[in-house]
C-alpha cells in the first residue's frame, strides 16, 4: 500500500468509524455469537499472497462485526465505561503515524517532554497536591511526577515494586542486616489489601513473591482504619514486614471509598507505602465538588486513576503519580550502554523507561492532549455530571417503583441494586430465604441481559447478589438510561411472577 492508496483508503475507514458511532445504538450492545464461531470463519492459514483491502474490509462486516461487544454503545450498561471519543481517536492516529518507542528523552524529545506536561496538567486538573507534579510553581524540578502506565494493574503492580525497593532500603539501613537476609526478607513482607481491593494487588503479590493480608471491610465496603492497624500488629507480632497498602477511591464492585485519610495515618505510623487505586472513580476529580470524599490522598505515596475508564480517552490511558520518584527508579532503572541516558537531567528530560515494566512505549500523552484540548476542563467535568446526574436519576427511579433495594448510594455513576426480597414474597410469605432472593437476582441480570436491548452484569457483596449498572458511556444519554429502566421493571415483573 503506497501513501496515495492509503489516503483513499484512510478515508474510508474514518466513514466506517463515523458510521459505527452514528448508528452504534440500533445493535444490541453484546455479542450474540458461541464460542468458536470465528474460528469456522476463518482459513486456517495467513494468505500466501497479498488480499485486497475490500475483501478485508468486507470481512470487518461480516466476520468480525457479529462477535463485537459494542462496549461504547449507549446501551452497554456492563463493568466500568471504557469511554472512546474522537479526539482521542485522532490523537492516537498522530501516535500511530509517528510510532516511536519512547523509552527515553533522547527516543523521541517531544514524546518526553508532551508526557511531563499533560500528567501535570491532568494532575492539576484533579486538583492532585503539588508533590505529586513533576514542575514545582518556581519551574524547578520536582520529586515527583506523573507517568502514563498501560493499565491501572501495572500501576498497581509498579507502586508495589517501588514500596519493595523503599522497604529493603529502611531495612539495610539498620547496617545488621546482609544483603542475602535482606534478600529472604522479601518472603517476611506483607501487602495489605481489603476484600473489595480490584485483582491486581494479588497479581502484584504474585509478581514479587511477597505475603498479602486481606482485610475486610465494613458493612459500607470500606477498608478502615481500625482494621488496618490490627491486622499490622497480627503480623508484626508473627514477625512479618508490613510495607505496602492499598486504598481505594470507587471500588469496582461498588465504587465505595475506603478510609483514606484513617489509612494515611496508619501508613506513616508504620511506614508502608501507600497507593492509592482510584482507577474508574479518580475522574469525578475534575469536579471539585468531588474532591472533599478524597481528603488525604495528598499523603500517598502513589496515585493512579484511568483516564481510559471515565475521561474520554480511548484505552490504553492510565495516569499514575508518585510523590518521590526515587524508589521506582531504583527499583526498575536498568542501565546499558545501547540506552543512553540524557546528563544533567532536568524535569524534563525523564527517562519513562525507569517508571514502568516494559522497555518500550507509546506515545499515548497525544490522545490525553487531544482529549483536553478539545473538550477542555469546562467539557470533561460536563460529561462526568451529566453521567452522575443520570445515575442518580435511575437510583430515584428505582426507589419510587418500590421493588428494588439500592446496595450503596450512588456517589459516581454506578448503580448497585436488586429485586428486594419483599418483593418476591408470595402473599402470606412472611420472610423469603435469603438463597431464594439470590438466585432470583441471578437470573434476574441474566433475563436482563437475555432481553437484548442493554447489557450490564451482576455481582455478589458479601454473599448478596446484585446487579450493577455503570453509567458513563461517551455518547450515552437520559434516553439510554430511559430504556435502560424499562429493561430493568419488566425484566423484574417477568422475575417476581416466576417466583410467585
Ligand atoms: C478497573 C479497575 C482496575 C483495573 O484497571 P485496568 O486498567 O484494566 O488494569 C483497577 N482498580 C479498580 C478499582 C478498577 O475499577
Amino acid at each position: 500500500m503506497d501513501a496515495s492508496e492509503f489516503r483513499k483508503r484512510g478515508k474510508e475507514v474514518i466513514d466506517a468509524i463515523a458510521d459505527y458511532y452514528e448508528n452504534l445504538d440500533q445493535v444490541p450492545p453484546m455479542a450474540a455469537v458461541k464460542p468458536g464461531y470465528l474460528y469456522k470463519l476463518m482459513p486456517h492459514e495467513a494468505p500466501e499472497d497479498p488480499e485486497s483491502f475490500d475483501d478485508i474490509q468486507k470481512d470487518i462486516q461480516t466476520k468480525i462485526m457479529p462477535g463485537i461487544t459494542h462496549w461504547q454503545s449507549g446501551n452497554f450498561f456492563g463493568w466500568y465505561p471504557s469511554n472512546s471519543s474522537f479526539p482521542a481517536m485522532l490523537g492516537d492516529m498522530y501516535s500511530n503515524m509517528f510510532d516511536v518507542i519512547g523509552f527515553n528523552w533522547l527516543c523521541s524529545p517531544a514524546t518526553t517532554e508532551l508526557e511531563t506536561v499533560v500528567m501535570d496538567w491532568l494532575g492539576k486538573l484533579i486538583g492532585l497536591d503539588k508533590r505529586f507534579l513533576s514542575i514545582k510553581e518556581d519551574g524547578t524540578e520536582g520529586n515527583g511526577g506523573g507517568v502514563i502506565q498501560g493499565s491501572a494493574s501495572e500501576a498497581h503492580i509498579v507502586a508495589m515494586l517501588a514500596a519493595k525497593e523503599k522497604a529493603l532500603e529502611r531495612i539495610k539501613a539498620d547496617g545488621s542486616v546482609s544483603e542475602d537476609e535482606s534478600d529472604a526478607m522479601r518472603h517476611k513482607m506483607v501487602a495489605y489489601f481489603s476484600d473489595q481491593t480490584h485483582s491486581s494487588g494479588q497479581k502484584g503479590t504474585n509478581i514479587i513473591g511477597c505475603k498479602s493480608h486481606t482485610i475486610l471491610t465494613d458493612g459500607k465496603f470500606r477498608l478502615t482504619k481500625t482494621a488496618l492497624a490490627a491486622a499490622i500488629e497480627e503480623d508484626k507480632q508473627a514477625g512479618l514486614i508490613p510495607f505496602f497498602v492499598c486504598g481505594t477511591f470507587g471500588t469496582t464492585n461498588t465504587a465505595s471509598i475506603d478510609d483514606i485519610p484513617g489509612i494515611a495515618d496508619v501508613a506513616a505510623a508504620e511506614h508502608l507505602w501507600y497507593h492509592i487505586d482510584a482507577a474508574y472513580a479518580g475522574a469525578s476529580l475534575t469536579c471539585p465538588e468531588f474532591r472533599p470524599l478524597a481528603v488525604g490522598i495528598e499523603r500517598a505515596d502513589s496515585f493512579n486513576f484511568n483516564p481510559h475508564k471515565w475521561m474520554l480517552t480511548n484505552f490504553d490511558c492510565s495516569a499514575m503519580w508518585v510523590a518521590s520518584s526515587t524508589h521506582l527508579t531504583n527499583a526498575l532503572g536498568i542501565h546499558r550502554e545501547y540506552l543512553p541516558r540524557v546528563k544533567g537531567e532536568t524535569a524534563f528530560v525523564k527517562d519513562y523507561r525507569d517508571w514502568q515494566v516494559p522497555l518500550g512505549r507509546r506515545f499515548r500523552a497525544l490522545k490525553l492532549w487531544f482529549v483536553m484540548r478539545m473538550y477542555g476542563a469546562s467539557g470533561i467535568r460536563a460529561h462526568i455530571r451529566e453521567h452522575v446526574r443520570q445515575a442518580k436519576w435511575l437510583e430515584q427511579q428505582l426507589l419510587t417503583d418500590g421493588r428494588f433495594e439500592i446496595m450503596v448510594p450512588v456517589v459516581f455513576g454506578l448503580v448497585v441494586f436488586r429485586i428486594k426480597p419483599s418483593a418476591l414474597a408470595t402473599s402470606g410469605d412472611v420472610a423469603v430465604k435469603e438463597s431464594t432472593v439470590n438466585a432470583a437476582n441471578v437470573n434476574y441480570s441474566k433475563r436482563i441481559n437475555a432481553d437484548g436491548r442493554v447489557f450490564l452484569v451482576g455481582t455478589k457483596l458479601k454473599g448478596v447478589d446484585a446487579v450493577r449498572a455503570a453509567i458513563g458511556s461517551t455518547i450515552g444519554k437520559q434516553e439510554n438510561v430511559e430504556l435502560l429502566l424499562q429493561v430493568l421493571k419488566q425484566s423484574a415483573a417477568d422475575i417476581i411472577s416466576q417466583q410467585k
